[in-house]
């Protein structure tokens, strides 16, 4: 299939374990953006946080199990791309990866807004925005005007629509605010419940299974 012109969002992060909310919130990102495809992009070593619980194959294969059930018409898939680049997994790496493998799609990097406030200490951060757009994803109460405040740190062409929750640069990328979606879940909520033998909400029913099969985040539940 061709990829010229497509519109591919990117959603790094742990998935110790993924969630129904970064489900929830890919979905709604794919349609409110119009992007053709999202990739979920599980990170062997975050460079931000400590070592993840559970391995980076049993993560990727968690994310697998969770994508089979999405009403997404197939358009969003897990790919292990930062498993074949050096660690830790720094995100400009792997947009670099994948604008050399397909320089004709246009890339948006998904994030929630507490990863936005993080950017500005993220690896090459002003470069990695000339590269992509950016959708943040609203995650508890923020107010626009402190994103316009994070951007103008890392690029001082940042131009802001408040109103309309969307900057532009002058590479013209975009930094999109979504906030029409909240979602109260983390994995480190669901870690804790697994640990104490309860089965967390929020978590897809083919993660649940997958998490009690392989005994991991302290499951021990023999019911
Ligand atoms: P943890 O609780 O272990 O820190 P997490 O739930 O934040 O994990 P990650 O895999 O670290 O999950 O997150 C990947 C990306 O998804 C990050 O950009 C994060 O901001 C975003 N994200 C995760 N959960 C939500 C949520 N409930 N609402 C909005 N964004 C979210």
């Amino acid at each position: 299939m061709s990829s010229v012109g497509r519109t591919v969002g990117l959603f790094g992060g742990t998935f110790d374990p993924v969630h129904q909310g970064h489900l929830d919130l890919a979905c709604h990102v794919l349609e409110r953006c119009g992007l053709d495809n999202l990739l979920f992009i599980p990170a062997p070593r975050p460079p931000h946080k400590g070592r993840p619980s559970a391995s980076f194959a049993h993560r990727v294969a968690m994310l697998e199990a969770a994508l089979v059930d999405c009403p997404d018409g197939g358009r969003m898939r897990c790919s292990a791309i930062e498993a074949e680049l050096p660690e830790p997994s720094y995100t400009i790496h792997t947009v670099e990866a994948l604008i050399r493998r397909q320089p004709d799609c246009r890339y948006a990097l998904v994030i929630g807004a507490d990863s936005l406030f993080d950017l500005p200490h993220w690896y090459r951060a002003a470069e990695l925005l000339a590269l992509i757009d950016l959708i943040v994803v609203r995650r508890d109460r923020i107010e626009p005007t402190a994103i316009g405040t994070t951007l103008a740190t890392l690029d001082s062409s940042f131009q802001g629509d408040e109103h309309h929750h969307r900057w532009r640069n002058s590479t013209g990328r975009t930094v999109t605010y979504l906030d029409d979606i909240e979602l109260p879940v983390s994995s480190s909520s669901i870690r804790e419940d697994l640990a104490l033998g309860r089965e967390p909400a929020m978590l897809p029913s083919a993660v649940l299974a997958y998490i009690k099969t392989h005994h991991l985040y302290g499951w021990r539940n023999s019911a």
